[in-house]
């Protein structure tokens, strides 16, 4: 049987915000993943904050949510967790990449 929806994007986010996501480099690092490289772009480490803010691949769905092509940790820490997942669905529009690690 298959969580409902708003359960799954809360168990999502919830992974994505304390760094316990199921991507690679938490994986790696569980020695679950042979390797940590981005799946989606293959150019990084898979980890919360690549996935969320700078992952090429994911560029036009983070300009359709956040309205900019890529995001700095900041952008993320001023949102209230309870409207990030209505920014999971498809939506709004504006700006560029201007942080650094
Ligand atoms: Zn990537």
């Amino acid at each position: 049987m298959q969580q409902p929806l708003a359960s799954r994007t809360r168990d999502l986010l919830v992974g994505l915000l304390t760094g316990h996501a199921t991507l690679r480099a938490h994986l790696y690092n569980l020695g679950l993943a042979e390797q940590k490289n981005c799946r989606l772009c293959g150019e990084e480490r898979e980890d919360s904050i690549r996935f969320l803010c700078h992952c090429p691949a994911l560029v036009l769905k983070r300009y359709k949510s956040w309205g900019k092509m890529f995001l700095c940790p900041r952008d993320i820490n001023k949102v209230k967790v309870g409207s990030l997942s209505s920014r999971a669905r498809p939506s709004s529009g504006m700006s560029q990449r201007n942080c650094k690690i």
